[in-house]
């Protein structure tokens, strides 16, 4: 380029001589001024020439041209080649990035922060009725499920949401939703439908089992009462072992009344008739039952409750609930201890915790703590006499009131569970606090 530069300054600079010489010999001026101006229009027109090639919108082949300009036709081609490789290159991983999401077994849908759908792959059109025209449109214009439009509403997107397909009654999907960018939104769908009806079967297979179990245990019991009743007390190896049984069998009532109320929370619709709770009465008749319960062990056993807080809840489901952490708080702490049961109300909404200073939980165990049957130790616990079913109670009883169970503790230090509810469950501000 740059010696295409010098040799174009060069005829130039031969161009002026030439024409200056012309004008010492005829002693006028027009040589030089007819020479510039013809140099002038040359150069103007290659430019124009030039200006026309780079907006054409098919790039042809450059004009032919010698010198600076055919160096700069030259480059610039070389210049839009290696652009031109770039784009597709560029196309070509779009492609390919398009062809395998379109291939892929879930659903894509991708959308921006306005909810507009920006693109949706083979699987998810098909999942969803959505169609390629579709694109650009507002999400929840196309799907209207009231599920998907308050999931996305909220704007929490932690758990994954669970919906019938718009277009297929028989169709049970799942959604995740992950954030990127600015406000755009990733949404990957699979279908459940298999998982799902497992999932109900196992459901129907214990609740089927719980409800058969009842009668026969009912009549077991009983004639076990009357066995033991009819048995003189010197048969101290036979009453012994009555009395076992017994126990085993109200253990095994004990068993079945969970998985049947477990059964019950998992596959009812949440309450619609739920009313305001007065937690007072609830409460105070709670710790009379934990005292009873404590017996010899004599726990000191407390309840901070405002005296008008009201709740609003399924009082037999809060019951249920709260009557758990309050046992197992009884359960596992030693002789004496101390159990402080806690309501309180703030911005966050309803809160209801329970305290011990017993034996406490390894804090490795605690997120599991809800599963049903888990127990950090088995041969331990099973002597408490528990189903092992209660915290699986107590966090399904939350979900259903839309709140949470926190689990606090300490091993050999003590444990705080607290149950939150969300502020639309409050009915009024407490005032006074009563005992
Ligand atoms: P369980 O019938 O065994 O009490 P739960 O589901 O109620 O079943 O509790 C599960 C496990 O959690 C218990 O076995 C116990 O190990 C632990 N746990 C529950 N509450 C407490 C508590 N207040 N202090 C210590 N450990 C507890």
């Amino acid at each position: 380029m740059k010696a295409s530069l010098a040799r174009e300054v060069n005829r130039l600079i031969l161009l002026v001589a030439l024409a200056s010489a012309a004008a010492i010999a005829l002693k006028s001026v027009w040589p030089i001024a007819i020479v510039l101006a013809a140099y002038i229009y040359w150069s103007v027109s290659r430019l124009f020439e030039l200006y026309t090639w780079l907006v054409q919108e098919e790039h042809t082949e450059p004009p032919d041209s010698t010198g600076l300009w055919g160096d700069l036709y030259t480059r610039l081609e070389h210049l839009f080649r290696k652009e031109r490789r770039a784009q597709d290159e560029l196309n070509g991983i779009i492609m390919r990035a398009q062809e395998s999401v379109n291939a892929l077994e879930e659903g894509v849908l991708l959308i921006d922060e306005h909810g507009r759908l920006e693109y949706a792959n083979q699987a998810a059109q098909e999942m969803v009725g959505i169609r390629p025209q579709d694109q650009q449109q507002i999400l929840t214009n196309l799907i209207r499920t009231p599920a998907l439009v308050q999931y996305l509403h909220r704007g929490q997107f932690k758990d994954p949401l669970e919906l019938t397909s718009p277009r297929n009654d028989n169709l049970i999907l799942q959604m995740r939703i992950t954030e990127f960018g600015r406000g755009d939104r990733l949404i990957l769908m699979r279908d459940v439908t298999r998982l799902h009806h497992l999932e109900q079967m196992r459901k129907d297979f214990v609740a089927n089992v719980s409800h058969e179990l009842k009668t026969p245990l009912t009549v077991l019991k009983g004639y076990l009462e009357t066995l033991m009743d009819s048995v003189p007390e010197d048969q101290t190896r036979l009453h012994r072992a009555l009395s076992q049984m017994s126990q085993q069998s109200s253990r095994m009532e004990a068993l079945v009344h969970d998985l049947l109320l477990l059964s019950r929370l998992e596959n009812t619709e949440a309450d619609k008739a739920q009313h305001a709770v007065l937690l007072q009465g609830m409460l105070q008749r709670m710790r009379d039952d934990a005292r009873s319960l404590s017996g010899e062990a004599r726990h000191e056993i407390t309840v901070e409750v405002p005296a008008d807080a009201k709740l609003v809840g399924n009082p037999a489901e809060l019951e249920s609930a709260f009557g758990n952490l309050i046992t197992n708080a009884v359960k596992y702490t030693p002789a004496g201890g101390k159990i402080a049961i806690r309501y309180w109300q703030d911005d966050h909404g309803a809160h209801l915790s329970v305290s011990d200073n017993g034996i406490g939980i390894d804090p490795a165990h605690i997120p599991r703590l809800t599963e049903r049957f888990f127990r950090p130790d088995n041969s331990r616990h099973a002597r408490t006499g528990g189903t092992g079913l209660g915290l699986a109670i107590v966090k399904h009883v939350m979900i259903r009131h839309q709140g949470r169970l926190e689990i606090r503790s300490e091993l050999g230090k003590g444990s705080t569970f607290t149950c939150h509810f969300p502020p639309k469950r409050l009915v009024n501000k407490p005032t006074a606090v009563a005992g």
